[in-house]
């Protein structure tokens, strides 16, 4: 068995154990364009602004969407990426979309996916300062280094090698079509990934805060802040004021929210907090670029809801098993999913199976302290 992986986009173990059978209803998709790492579109969010938006993934080995917000001084980029070869052809896009150097970079959370790409930027750009929440540097140095290693993508590697081999789960239980769509593409994926890991140079965020500050890049006051804890337990979100622009990095994903190691309470405020902003294009840290609040809202609702009926089984003395039995929330899986089977497989593994624990967790022991 590989560890505890524990984090939502390399989160391989939620996915393994859903115990939640989704029928593949339609054609199983085949390995999805996550598969290629070079796949990005670049688009561009506002005046200033461009952003890179990474594909959807089936699998947790994807790469945060990351944007480059350019001021008269200098540019500041939003997150670096999982893989450092398209971090390269990021910043070769960025130098052919602006003559500024890259001065700041904000990296929203911890989770590999968002920061691998720091030291690429540090090379092409020497002076860069990097800057996250005190939670983003801390678990970045403790929890997702032992992510990141060779030996780590070997074991996980190994794992899934084993799975497919065997075509069953270790308790015996046959692997349905959809999980051995699954672990094929994710055979092909962690292949990729170790590839990538062995250029990865982890460079933590050198400047770090608890509640924010404004960087002056020129013409263009660009705030960054912790709305709360939410997704990570120190998510930072960058915000244009003046292009009325939000990069929410994780808080907000897209089709569907990531669960694991989330604060479920915390989360619906910081949510909230982001809701009344004056905003009219919100980047979510993966999925496409939205020009409203439906999404956002949709997600508050669903955590809400989450919440709510968990408080509810907890009342009731309901154990944990029985509470993830219990909860519906069929409309809102319906309305992010649709019939994708890959998306309910994800939406069940990545989201609420461990959003209902960490919901669980929070209802019998009040905030959390841990981001398992
Ligand atoms: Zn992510």
């Amino acid at each position: 068995m590989i560890p505890d992986l524990g984090h939502a986009c390399f989160a391989l173990v939620l996915a393994l154990n859903t115990g939640v059978a989704v029928s593949a209803g339609g054609p199983v998709r085949t390995a999805p364009s996550a598969a290629d790492p070079a796949a990005y579109q670049q688009v561009k969010v506002a005046e200033g602004i461009q952003a890179f938006l990474s594909p959807e993934g089936v699998t947790p080995i994807v790469s945060g969407n990351s944007v480059v917000i350019v001021g008269e001084d200098g540019a500041l980029v939003v997150d670096t990426g999982q893989f450092p070869s398209v971090t390269r052809q990021h910043i070769a896009a960025i130098r052919r979309f602006t003559s500024k150097p890259v001065r700041y970079i904000v990296n929203t959370h911890w989770h590999p996916d968002h920061w691998l790409g720091n030291a690429e930027y540090l090379k092409a750009f020497p002076g860069v300062v990097i800057l996250g929440t005190a939670n983003t540097r801390q678990m970045a140095d403790t929890k997702a280094r032992q992510f990141i290693t060779t030996g780590y993508a070997d074991s996980a590697l190994a794992y899934v090698k084993g799975l497919l081999a065997e075509g069953k789960h270790e308790d015996g239980s046959p692997l349905s079509p959809i999980e051995l769509g699954y672990y094929t593409c994710a055979l092909q994926q962690f292949e990729v990934y170790r590839a990538e890991l062995l250029a990865v140079e982890p460079i933590l965020p050198q400047v770090t805060f608890k509640d924010g500050l404004t960087l002056h890049l020129g013409g263009l006051d660009v705030q960054v802040f912790c709305p709360g804890r939410g997704n990570t337990g120190g998510d930072a979100v960058v915000y244009v004021p003046s292009r009325k622009t939000l990069v929410t990095g994780d808080l907000v994903v897209a089709p569907f929210p990531y669960g694991s190691g989330s604060f479920i309470g915390e989360w619906i405020q910081a949510l909230k907090r982001l809701a009344a902003l004056d905003v009219d294009t919100l980047v979510p840290g993966h999925g496409p670029v939205m020009q409203d609040r439906v999404y956002l809202n949709q997600v508050v609702d669903l955590l809400s809801s989450i919440q709510g009926q968990v408080r509810q089984a907890v009342d009731q003395g309901l154990t944990l098993k029985a509470t993830q039995q219990a909860i519906q929330v069929d409309g809102y899986r319906k309305a992010m999913c649709g019939d994708d089977p890959w998306r309910l497989f994800g939406f069940m593994g990545n989201f609420l199976r461990p959003a209902v624990e960490r919901a669980y967790r929070e209802a019998k022991a009040g905030p959390l302290q841990d981001e398992n």
